[in-house]
């Protein structure tokens, strides 16, 4: 991964992860590492719009487990659920689609970067809501001077790597 200065605003500091994506290596050790590390009696996946799409697909393959994937507004045509979250740069909503995941099952939220928290918080409320457990979160890349893991109550986080 790359580190670019001011993106996507002046200050701060983005942890570019497209050149992992773009070796073939890397992503096998990755999907690796976070399908060696979620719990066995996971039953799916939350992979969170967009990047989270680029490791759920893998991940869904290597766990022998489906997705739900988590979207941004306007994608979804049936809606069960929306959150609107603050971000490091900003606000935004996520959106759970109807009628997929089913109360009692166990949940891995899946994205490639915890900054701040609040997208994967806003993901934990969405599976919540639903009667759904998160049984972890796993995530590439956790930035712990941003705090995220406060956000997150007494969740399971697994990050592969730390970057402060
Ligand atoms: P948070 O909600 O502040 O934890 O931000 C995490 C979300 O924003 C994830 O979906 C990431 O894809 C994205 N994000 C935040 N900071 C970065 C970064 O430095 N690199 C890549 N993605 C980031």
């Amino acid at each position: 991964m790359r580190t670019v200065p001011d993106f996507p605003e002046p200050g701060v500091l983005f942890r570019d992860l497209n050149p992992l994506f773009a070796d073939a290596e890397a992503v096998r050790v990755v999907i690796d590492a976070m399908a060696a590390g979620l719990p066995e009696d996971v039953d799916v996946i939350a992979p969170v719009e967009a990047r989270g799409f680029l490791l759920g697909g893998g991940l869904s393959i290597a766990m022998g487990v489906g997705m739900v994937p988590v979207r941004k507004p306007g994608k979804l045509p049936v809606v069960a659920d929306r959150v609107d979250y603050s971000l490091e740069y900003g606000t935004a909503s996520l959106e759970l689609p109807a009628g997929v995941l089913r109360p009692g099952q166990r949940v891995a939220v899946v994205d490639d970067v915890l900054a701040t928290g609040g997208t994967v918080a806003a993901v934990c409320e969405l599976v919540e809501r639903a009667g759904a457990e998160v049984a972890v979160v796993s995530v590439v890349l956790e930035l712990p001077a941003l705090g995220g893991r406060s956000l997150l109550g007494g969740r399971n986080v697994l990050a592969l790597q730390s970057i402060t």
